[in-house]
């Protein structure tokens, strides 16, 4: 029989009743280092005081209103991360896809109403993930993941990423924008160069496009810069982030540039619950943490030890580990073995990760992580490989 909960997920055999930073304790008492965060999104880790107690604080005041108001915590949150950032304006969702879907329309809408009616096609890249609604189905492009949906929402022009010439030879007449990630994230790590970056931006401001970056997983201090972009030194027309920006509560957001952000008038574009009081409360304790003096450079800092143990393991265990990708505390191993055995063998020390394409294991601690969790998670990691080596070698 079907069970209540429907089949959509491989879900391992585990069940958490608490955490407290980067550890999590399951119903019958064993604990595990959380290095996937719910898939990069518990930034301040589980059970951050602050963040609960707003959380907690803001529900007895009140948590929905509607976007028929004016909200106070939203209005606040948009003035921080416009402060923080390239953005003019910041438009609220609940999660990626529709971040992303957010953001595809916004640069559809400014090529139409900027004079370019003809202009919607978005380029987008081999390896991408934008979330799982019809139309960044179209934009991932992904067969797997299309398959049985029947017809592919049409505009989305793919090329190969890392490859200016490929998109320069895409852009037709009929081309809006590009979207891209800084870091693709389930694609299995793998960074844009920063002269691909700087690259894309050159050919929108040659051919008058516009540059829209999906950071729902790189961004919001994953990196160690607040988007991921920043470390090419480009200015992006727009950013769609998600993930990490509630700390684990749902929570999206479009960030754009006023010549893109002023033609979503009143009406344009819209949702019900994006922005309510309680996910803006729970992202305003978010920004408290990540963008206090010295937090992004401590990420990196952590980031970078995270690295050299990593780069030490594939060095060490050449049959398990082939490279490491990655950065801050966005890392990723490339694995010899497939990457769900390796994530199986880390299980079983008491380390929680996420694989990726491109047979890659996914290392994403809450961005609080301590340095001793780091180390604590290194000899996990290493444990585990040699007992893979061991297994490869009798092979
Ligand atoms: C996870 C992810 C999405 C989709 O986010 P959802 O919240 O699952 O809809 C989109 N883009 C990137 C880069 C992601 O990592």
């Amino acid at each position: 029989m079907i069970p209540a909960l429907m089949p959509n997920y491989n879900r391992a055999d585990l069940a958490f009743e608490r955490g407290e930073g980067a550890w999590l304790y399951t119903v019958d008492g064993r604990r595990f280092l959380d290095f996937g965060s719910g898939i990069a999104t518990a930034s301040l880790g589980h059970g951050h005081p602050q963040l609960s107690e707003a959380i907690a604080q803001q529900a007895k005041r009140v948590m929905h209103v509607s976007n028929l108001y004016r909200i106070p915590e939203a209005e606040r949150l948009a003035d921080r991360l416009v402060a923080a950032s390239f953005a003019d304006s910041v438009f609220f969702c609940n999660s990626g896809a529709e971040a992303c879907e957010g953001m595809v329309k916004m640069i559809r809408r400014a090529a139409h109403d900027g004079g370019h009616p003809e202009r919607y096609r978005m380029i987008t890249f081999e390896g991408a993930f934008h979330g799982r609604t019809l139309g960044m189905l179209a934009a991932t492009g992904n067969e797997k993941y299309l398959h049985g949906f029947g017809p592919k929402v049409e505009g989305f022009d793919q090329v190969p990423y890392n490859n200016l010439n490929a998109v320069r030879a895409a852009i037709g007449p009929e081309t809006a924008g590009v979207m891209v990630e800084a870091v693709q994230g389930e694609g299995g790590l793998r960074e844009g160069t920063p002269e691909f970056l700087r690259g894309l931006r050159a050919a929108c401001d040659e051919f008058g496009l516009l540059l829209g970056f999906d950071e729902v997983q790189c961004g919001m201090g994953r990196t160690g810069k607040l988007f991921a972009c920043e470390w090419a030194g480009i200015t992006p027309d727009v950013v769609a982030t998600a993930k990490g920006i509630g700390g684990g509560f749902p929570m999206g957001a479009v960030l754009a540039r006023e010549h893109v952000a002023k033609y979503l008038v009143p009406g344009s574009h819209g949702t019900t619950f994006g922005g309510n009081p309680l996910a803006c409360a729970a992202a305003n304790v978010v920004l408290d943490v990540i963008l206090a003096p010295g937090f992004l450079e401590s990420v990196t800092v952590r980031g970078a030890r995270l690295a050299a143990g990593l780069d030490a393991l594939v060095a060490d265990f050449p049959s398990v580990f082939e490279t490491r990708r990655g950065r801050g505390l966005l890392q990723g191993m490339r694995c010899v073995p497939p990457a769900g055995s390796v994530q199986a063998a880390l299980l079983a020390e008491g380390l929680l990760s996420v694989t990726a394409g491109e047979n890659v294991i996914r290392l994403v601690p809450p961005l609080i992580v301590p340095e001793d969790d780091i180390d604590t998670a290194l000899a996990m990691l290493r444990r585990a490989a040699a007992s893979l080596a061991g297994t490869e070698a009798r092979k």
